[in-house]
């Protein structure tokens, strides 16, 4: 291990409570009987952060079980330890001592560290919108130096939240400050450590942990990831297709205003082109998640957020036709078998007269219906 426990803690963690629904994980627990463990049961994580609000820490801090105890004390999984030697905001030790900790790990583990980078990093005026410290000729260094130097020598880059993964609010037009992403940064500089997308305002905890224990368990090579470099299984459910109101969708019954019942579409509702397990995980230890609050979807996890118009701007729905998986009810919410063709023309119908956008008869416009996510419980396909 890079640091003791004692030192870890002696860096003033301890009060922080971290943790993750880790057999919640699809894919993990079969991963786990059959892979290989690797010789090195522990990895060593360095968490570092550039233009940040902090939220993606706060999300993954903010998990209630297994606690900082089980997580950094215990065994995630059995022999299998997390080394966090360096997070930004979590240590309380500051300036010579927390960097003679990065340099320690950065030391004595080249290669084989996983460097987590939450928040865009910024670009203009040669990166002085964002210092993280001095060097020791008194000069600044910039949160661009910072990740592009650890990024070279680390196994693998998990940009954290949708900042670091797409560039994110920082980015956003005009973009002051030439934020971008983690992916962009490392393309600039020719360097070819692989970069893990887990996008998310803020992330779910498990996005994060997850495919860390996926690494520390089969190495990079057994994430699976998706066109956009995100861990396929968590962003593969459409967020429409597991959405409670999805039957008010259907019968074109949309709340106008908040707080009304019924589809959040005209309120801005991005979940018809979201691709993100969030009604199935849920947040705060499973219990609650952004629609079930009341409140749209804002697309979150997706490269175009927070989408130039609006984050409430109505997107034109791309999916009327429901899945093959939909059973369908008539208005006395009785079962009736019914061709998913049939239920797209009715609630086709429906939901553009209310709507009152342009829609033409089903299908997406930038994929096919995604297969019905498989239950956490039956395992899955490794991340
Ligand atoms: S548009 Fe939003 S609120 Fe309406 S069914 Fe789809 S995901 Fe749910
Ligand atoms: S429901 Fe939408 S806005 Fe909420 S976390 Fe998921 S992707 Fe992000």
């Amino acid at each position: 291990m890079v640091l003791t426990r004692r030192d870890f803690l002696g860096a003033g963690v301890g009060a922080s409570v971290i943790g993750f629904s880790l057999w919640n994980i699809p894919g993990l627990v079969s991963l786990a009987d059959g892979a290989e463990p690797k010789k090195v049961a522990e990895i060593p994580l360095i968490w570092v952060a550039t233009g940040s609000c902090t939220g993606c820490s706060v999300s993954l801090l903010n998990s209630a079980s297994p606690n900082i105890q089980e997580t950094l004390l215990g065994e995630i999984l059995p022999g299998k330890h997390l080394s966090l030697a360096f997070h930004t905001t979590v240590m309380a030790s500051a300036g010579e001592l927390a960097l003679e900790t990065l340099e320690k790990v950065t030391t004595e583990y080249p290669g084989q560290y996983v460097l987590l980078v939450d928040g865009a990093t910024a670009t203009a005026a040669d990166g002085l919108y964002c210092i993280v410290g001095e060097n020791d000729r008194g000069e600044p260094i910039t949160g661009y130096d910072q990740v592009r130097d650890l990024s070279r020598n680390a196994a693998a880059v998990l940009a954290v939240g949708a900042c670091a993964s797409y560039g994110g609010i920082p980015a956003a037009a005009p973009n002051p400050t030439g934020a971008i992403s983690i992916q962009e940064l490392l393309e600039r500089e020719a360097i070819e450590t692989p970069v893990v997308n887990i996008p998310g305002c803020p992330p779910h905890p498990d996005w994060i942990v997850g495919p860390v224990a996926t690494i520390l368990l089969g190495g990079v090579e057994a994430l699976r990831l998706d066109e956009h470099g995100r861990p396929a299984p968590f962003f593969t459910p459409l967020i429409h297709d597991n959405c409670p109101y999805r039957g008010h969708y259907d019968r074109g019954e949309f709340a106008e205003h908040f707080g009304d019942h019924g589809c959040l579409l005209k309120l801005g509702c991005k979940g018809p082109v979201t691709y993100g397990d969030c009604p199935i995980r849920k947040w705060n230890n499973g219990v609650n998640w952004c629609i079930q609050a009341g409140h749209p979807c804002i697309g979150c996890v997706e490269p175009d957020f927070p989408y130039e118009a609006s984050l409430f701007e109505v997107i034109k729905p791309t999916q009327l036709t429901p899945p093959d998986w939909f059973p369908w009810a008539d208005d006395e919410g009785e079962a009736k078998a019914i061709s998913p063709g049939a239920a797209a023309v009715v609630g086709g119908a429906v939901g553009a007269a209310a709507v009152g956008v342009g829609m033409g008869a089903a299908k997406l416009a930038r994929k096919d219906t995604p297969p019905r996510p498989e239950s956490p419980d039956e395992g899955g396909e490794p991340l």
